[in-house]
């Protein structure tokens, strides 16, 4: 029964424009027993990729050890933050100098909702409302809550999908998370964008599971902030740094919450006073975490000459070819799609919803070299990565879940 789809896989992964870029990460063992696992977790931590461990043991014994303090000039570490967000600014569609690498995504939704709120003040138009995404990854809505406490805000949750409904004239800001990390579902960012800009607020976008994983076109759609991590899609590392997005024109007018020296015009001055650097560094605070930032640096090469539209055709065609996969293994009933099956409601996840025993599934899955993740209540999370993601794990996965669930 399993022989027409495997040999589909087969031909899907010869077929394959990004197949060669599978060989460019680190993905033998650990499926015990020397079997290959299949990893569909690299929306959680992405894979490592091959050039990373020779890379940041040259920055730690050359450019640390040798080169010690040069090294901020020499080796270019104290504009990293810049370079790296520049590399990337590319993937989401955003110009040179409005991505800035550092912190994390929870420092970065701090810093960009605050932000967002001030420019509400600066406009005067009494803005004092934030809406939060009301499936939000747990952090944005504890930072939201936090920033409009401190601002004199109120703050409302407001479902993705009609957030921008839900604006009224006292609406500074709606924070929304591109990709539903619990059920895949991907937000209309281009609509969503601009129906709050016409209703006269600000958005800011986490793009956690979306930068690496499909186009943003952060330039193309006017969004005015944007955060997301790189350990996810982009393969930085556990705890990479994270990104922050200021549209250029905003630049000027960003009044970061968290200013510390490295953001200042001048950090070596070492004056008393604080004046904000001009553009992307304006996003910085402290010292950046620099083994962590060139790690991620290094990671990012695996995008070289890669086109953010393939990744996402790729990612597609394998979501489609797992839910079909699922939908002829799996016994009828047993789970349900939480995923949106429409192309354009869809990140690069497919999350299957299984009751009443989801995280012993999970447990068992990972046992036989299957590794996803469970999400309470009861949620079956596989990511689909396409840089090293193939047709044939996707089958493998579901034949494995199948036998899980007792075909
Ligand atoms: C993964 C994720 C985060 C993680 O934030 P950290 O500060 O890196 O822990 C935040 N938001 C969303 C939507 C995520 O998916």
């Amino acid at each position: 029964m399993s022989e027409p789809l495997a040999a589909e896989a087969a031909a899907l992964d010869a077929a394959d424009p990004l197949r060669g870029k599978r060989a460019e990460f680190v993905l033998e063992g650990d499926g015990g027993e020397g079997a290959e696992v299949v990893y569909l977790d690299g929306n959680s931590l992405g894979a490592l990729p091959r050039a990373v461990p020779g890379r940041v043991a040259d920055v730690v014994a050359r450019e640390w050890g040798r080169l010690r303090v040069r090294s901020w000039t020499e080796s270019g570490w104290w504009t990293a933050p810049e370079r790296v967000g520049d590399r990337i600014g590319r993937l989401v569609g955003a110009g040179p100098g409005q991505v800035v690498a550092g912190d994390s995504t929870s420092v970065n939704v701090f810093k960009a909702v605050v932000a967002a709120i001030r420019l509400a003040g600066q406009d005067g138009h009494g803005r004092d409302e934030v809406l939060v995404d009301a499936a939000t990854f747990p952090t944005d809505g504890y930072l939201a809550r936090s920033a409009a406490r401190m601002t004199g805000c109120r703050i409302r949750a407001a479902d993705a999908a009609d957030i921008a409904d839900a604006a009224g004239p006292r609406t500074a800001v709606a924070l929304v998370n591109h990709v539903d990390y619990r059920t895949g579902r991907l937000n209309d960012l281009p609509a969503t964008t601009a129906a709050l800009h016409a209703a006269g607020a600000r958005v800011v976008w986490d793009l956690c599971h979306s930068a690496g994983a499909l186009p943003v076109g952060l330039d193309a759609h006017g969004v005015d902030l944007a955060v997301g991590c790189t350990y996810k899609y982009l393969n930085g590392g556990p705890g990479s740094p994270a990104f922050l997005h200021v549209r250029r024109d905003l630049q000027p007018r960003f009044d970061s919450p968290l200013p510390g020296w490295n953001s200042h015009a001048d950090p070596f001055g070492m004056s008393p006073d604080y004046v904000p650097a001009d553009g992307a560094p304006r996003g910085r605070v402290g010292t950046p975490d620099i083994l962590s930032l060139l790690a991620l640096d290094a990671a990012l090469d695996v995008w070289d000459g890669v086109d953010p539209t393939a990744v996402r055709a790729k990612s597609l065609a394998l979501t489609d070819f797992f839910l079909r996969c699922v939908r002829t293994y799996v016994p009828a009933g047993r789970v349900e799609s939480l995923t949106p099956d429409a192309h354009d409601r869809r990140g690069s996840q497919v999350s299957l919803r299984c009751v009443p025993d989801a995280e012993a599934v999970m447990a068992e899955l990972v046992r036989r070299g299957v590794v996803g993740d469970f999400r309470p209540p009861d949620v079956l999370r596989f990511g689909f990565t396409p840089l090293y993601t193939r047709f044939a794990d996707a089958e493998r996965a579901a034949r494995v879940l199948a036998g899980v669930l007792g075909r």
